[in-house]
């Protein structure tokens, strides 16, 4: 557990348990003793056959847990709570949650179950995601906003018009100045009143990865100019009341307080100045950026981690939009941000096997006898280099022995290039070179091995591949076992992109355990913190689909666990669909083929076998067909 660091990162809702598999403690630590649940029995149900009373979903499989969502939500709104009622502000917080972090139908109806009690709305950024937003919203709390942020064109206007005549409190946020004039043509034909929000480009810059949308460079909102334009023509069309919200976002995983008031000061002075221009502001939108400590480093200078707590993030928002509206005699507006990360980062966890490892020198000792046959066939130059290799092997002599042996392999594989020297010849250097690293001691004393995992990087963790962004990647059992190995992850793809290599503290490999048997199997890894933007990101590269998905919540005062919901991940038809291929007509060409090929009693089992193949998701299964009725058609 040390090794892993699971106390710095997973804090409060992972841990080691006393058999040594991970538990996840959904309530964080406010519960005492603590409620917790096993993790690789979650496992084990989710991928037993159902003839062994398992659910018989295939691996990889995302683990949610809701009641963690849950404790986020709470723990954000009461960071707030407090922060409002210590300062003397004079306002309420109200959050939505930016869908397109994970806009998984449960994730979003979770959200908004959870925390109608306080308010808690959504924001979207395109038209699918306000469709989903509206309809969830149906069900959420009167008062909760729906702000609508991204490139706007007349049909998501007219949608969001239409929110608004629903009673959805759906604020248009203009993204670009062109948008108002459709806001106002589309509002003057559906005969609504439009509630406009603004979006500030500030000065303040975030200097992180995430901060490329910030700062006057921006990619996203209004200049000092065209805010002032928008005023005008609002005010020309007396629609000065229309503009209620200013939002603004200083960019994802803000890496310190400091950066955090001095961004939300300066949007303050903003509504301030908008106030002042007569518009009817009633909040003040920080969007998203509360961050997630990813390492457990608590450090303001990574890209993957904070230098704060949440308080500590509630407390310096309230403190600089008071300090500035109470400079200004502006009343207190509702502050509301836009966390995604913070909310649903840790409610999610990718479990995936490893099926085998192997390591770099996998060699065949290298005999006497095939050492005589390789030096027959060298040439000249090639045996000379031979005999300089013996000599200096004689005399201990460690560093021109690595010379001359890569020198030799060298002119070994010209010698083959040419046809020279056959296969035989060649994997008989290789064992010689191998030999000698060993005599000599390098590479073997810390082998990296390739551990090969049953999971598509492009798929489940998108943005390591991307952005090299790091997660905390760990076997989630045998953690009261000390790994003999250390290893790197190498994906199913045909993509030599697709490996994890880099992991939290930097490191090019990570301590792992031996994978027992033959066939590998039973190694579980958990990809933690991963429940924001993965989802939302991964594509189907290589054709890998996305993982099974179960949803567990605790029964039994926490002793057991109960599995409320089980999807199994896209089948190979489904993922075929996605790209235009037609699963149906494709099985049934093929169908027709091995009856007219294969005669007799094979037929049928050749037929079953195709089904199954269309059934069964991408991943490496364990040859049997799974229980998706796919191929029946
Ligand atoms: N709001 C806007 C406008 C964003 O662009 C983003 C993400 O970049 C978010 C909210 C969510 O940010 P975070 O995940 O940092 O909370």
């Amino acid at each position: 557990a040390m090794l892993y660091r699971v106390d710095r990162w997973g804090a409060p809702y992972f841990a080691v348990n006393a058999s040594g598999n991970i538990s996840v403690r959904p309530y964080g630590d406010d519960t005492k003793p603590h409620q917790e649940i096993d993790l690789l029995k979650v496992v084990k149900k989710a991928s037993s056959p159902k003839s062994s009373g398992g659910l018989g979903l295939q691996l990889p499989l995302v683990v949610r847990f809701p009641d963690v969502l849950k404790h986020r939500l709470e723990a954000l709104q009461s960071a707030f709570d407090f922060a409002v009622e210590s300062q003397g502000y004079e306002a309420h917080y109200q959050g939505v949650y930016p869908v397109k972090c994970n806009q998984d139908k449960f994730v979003v109806e979770d959200i908004v179950k959870f925390a109608s009690g306080f308010r808690f709305g959504l924001e979207a950024g395109s038209k699918p995601e306000l469709l989903l937003a509206m309809s969830c919203l149906c069900n959420g709390s009167p008062e909760a906003l729906l702000v609508c942020n991204g490139f706007k064109d007349i049909e998501y206007i007219s949608l969001a018009l239409v929110a608004r005549k629903l009673q959805l409190n759906a604020v248009i946020v203009l993204e670009q100045e062109e948008e108002l004039d459709i806001v106002i043509q589309a509002s003057r034909k559906l005969g609504v009143r439009p509630i406009i929000g603004l979006r500030a480009k500030l000065r303040t810059k975030h200097s992180g990865h995430f901060g490329s949308t910030s700062g006057e460079k921006g990619k996203f909102g209004l200049t000092t100019a065209q805010i002032l334009r928008v005023l005008k023509k609002l005010e020309q069309l007396e629609m000065l009341d229309c503009l209620q919200l200013l939002h603004f976002h200083i960019g994802s995983q803000i890496p310190s307080t400091g950066l955090l008031a001095d961004g939300v000061g300066e949007a303050a002075q903003i509504y301030c100045e908008l106030v002042r221009h007569g518009a009817c502001m009633k909040v003040i939108d920080i969007g998203g950026g509360l961050g997630i400590d990813y390492d457990g480093s608590k450090s303001q200078d990574s890209d993957i981690s904070i230098g704060y707590t949440l308080q500590d993030y509630a407390s310096s928002v309230v403190g600089a939009i008071k300090l500035v509206c109470d400079g200004k005699g502006v009343k207190h507006p509702v502050i509301c941000s836009e966390s995604g990360r913070a909310i649903v980062s840790h409610h999610s966890i990718l479990v995936f096997e490893a099926v085998s490892s192997t390591s770099y020198h996998d060699s065949q000792q290298v005999s006497p006898a095939e050492l005589g046959y390789l030096v027959e066939r060298l040439n000249d130059d090639a045996r000379a280099v031979y005999r300089s290799l013996s000599a200096a092997a004689m005399c201990n002599e460690y560093e021109s022995c690595m010379l001359y042996a890569e020198q030799l392999k060298r002119r070994c594989v010209e010698q083959f290039k040419e046809g020279c020297l056959e296969m035989e010849h060649l994997a008989a250097v290789d064992g010689l070179c191998e030999l000698v690293d060993k005599a000599i001691g390098i590479g073997i004393s810390d082998p990296v091995l390739t551990y090969h995992v049953n999971l598509s990087v492009f798929t489940s963790i998108p943005d390591f591949w991307g952005i090299g962004q790091l997660f905390p990647i760990i076997p989630i059992h045998r953690l009261d076992e000390r790994p003999a190995m250390r290893g790197f992850l190498s994906d199913l793809t045909c993509d030599s992109d697709g490996k994890i290599d880099k992991f939290i503290g930097g490191e090019s490999s990570l301590p792992l355990h031996q994978v027992e048997g033959k066939g590998g199997g039973g190694y579980y890894l958990g990809m933690f913190l991963g429940g924001a933007y993965e989802e939302a990101l991964g594509g189907i590269h290589n054709l890998f689909g996305g993982p099974s998905v179960i949803r567990v919540t605790q029964s039994d005062g926490g002793q057991s666990f109960a599995v409320k919901s089980a999807v199994p991940g896209p089948s190979c038809g489904d993922v075929l669909r996605a790209v235009q291929h037609e699963p149906e007509v494709m099985f049934e060409r093929l169908r027709q083929r091995v009856e007219e090929l294969v005669g007799g009693g094979g037929c049928a089992a050749v037929v079953d076998g195709l089904a199954c193949s269309f059934n069964n998701m991408p991943y490496l299964g364990n040859g049997k067909c799974s229980d998706q009725s796919y191929g029946a058609v």
